[in-house]
């Protein structure tokens, strides 16, 4: 209770400090921190998908220049021969200001990593982004289809239906891409199951679903509970290893990624890093509010 209090303030504590702790879910603040960290995780078996931090923007030169540097980063991954994709927020390139100026910048993006044969996850973010997000997901597939994919959130009530619908476009020249994370993002209980269990049992319903129907799934979890009952799910239906992996995110259980790896599962790393590290640190801090007696412990002891 009194650390979800201190999660709540997190935003008022000075930046400096808030560093001290976010340091460990993020690469760095440039390029060349984050391409480091990458090819140490390379080197332990693990691949990457790079985010550049940077979400909700409120012009849309921010956007342009979004996008500049993401082709940037995909030209640098692509010369140092890193072992990864990207992941981007719609958000940042316009989503909510001009959804067609959003779609031709993520077009582009698409466009480039396909001529690399790579690939683009675009992430969920709110709710006020989830039609947006589908819909640009369903033009990008219908054009570069083994090169985009999408989350979906477990706790969103709508998620089940939504896969569902999705279903028609799935083909074996044509696969759906998903990858399936609980949600992050804080929201009302008319849209959005609130409880622990209840959302693991739309993650497993989703999950299976998403396995019996042969797409992709990027499974994003550091869940002991679920990533056991995945284990079960992909042996039930005999997935090859061509059709999954395991996700965590950069800094969050390193040892259970660890214990993933060993037992031959394909894993991959969501390696964040840029100027804009506050929000995404300070939800992982509100995620997780044990960490924020760490900040109160460190605040009075400055050994
Ligand atoms: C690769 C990846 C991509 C994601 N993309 C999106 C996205 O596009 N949209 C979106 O809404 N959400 C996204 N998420 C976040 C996700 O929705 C969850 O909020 C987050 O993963 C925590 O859920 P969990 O499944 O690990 O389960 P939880 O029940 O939250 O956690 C399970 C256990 O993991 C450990 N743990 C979890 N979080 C932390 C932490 N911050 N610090 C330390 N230990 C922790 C703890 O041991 C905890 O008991 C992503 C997550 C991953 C792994």
């Amino acid at each position: 209770m009194f650390n979800k209090f201190v999660a709540s303030l997190l935003p008022l504590f000075p930046k400096k400090f808030i560093w001290i702790f976010s340091k460990r879910y993020i690469a760095g603040e440039t390029l060349d921190d984050a391409l480091r960290v990458s090819k140490e995780l390379n080197q332990e078996g693990v691949k990457v998908t790079l985010d550049v931090l940077g979400e909700f923007i409120s012009s849309l030169d921010e956007a342009e220049k979004n996008k500049q540097e993401y082709l940037h980063v995909m030209k640098r991954m692509t010369e140092e021969k890193i072992d990864g994709n990207f992941s981007v927020k719609p958000s940042s390139f316009g989503l909510l200001i001009d959804e067609e100026t959003c779609y031709r910048h993520i077009r582009e993006l698409v466009a480039r990593a396909a001529s690399y044969d790579n690939f683009v996850r675009i992430d969920m973010e709110d709710s006020s982004c989830v039609d947006r997000e589908i819909k640009l997901y369903k033009r990008l597939h219908a054009e570069f289809p083994q090169h985009v994919g999408l989350v979906f959130q477990a706790y969103m009530r709508r998620t089940f239906t939504d896969i569902e619908e999705l279903t028609p476009l799935h083909s074996e020249n044509k696969p759906l891409n998903f990858r399936l994370c609980k949600g992050i993002y804080v929201e009302p209980a008319t849209i959005a199951y609130k409880d622990h269990d209840e959302i693991n049992r739309y993650y497993l319903k989703d999950l299976e679903y998403i396995l019996q129907h042969g797409f992709y799934v990027g499974i994003a979890t550091h869940d002991p509970f679920l990533i056991e009952q995945a284990y079960q799910l992909l042996e039930k239906y005999h997935v090859p290893p061509t059709r999954y992996e395991f996700q965590m995110l950069y800094g969050v259980t390193p040892e259970r990624r660890k214990s993933v790896v060993e037992k031959g599962h394909a894993m991959r790393v969501y390696v964040p890093f840029g100027k804009d590290w506050f929000g995404y640190s300070t939800r992982r801090l509100k995620e997780n509010p044990k960490m924020t007696s760490y900040i109160i412990k460190a605040l009075f002891n400055k050994k």
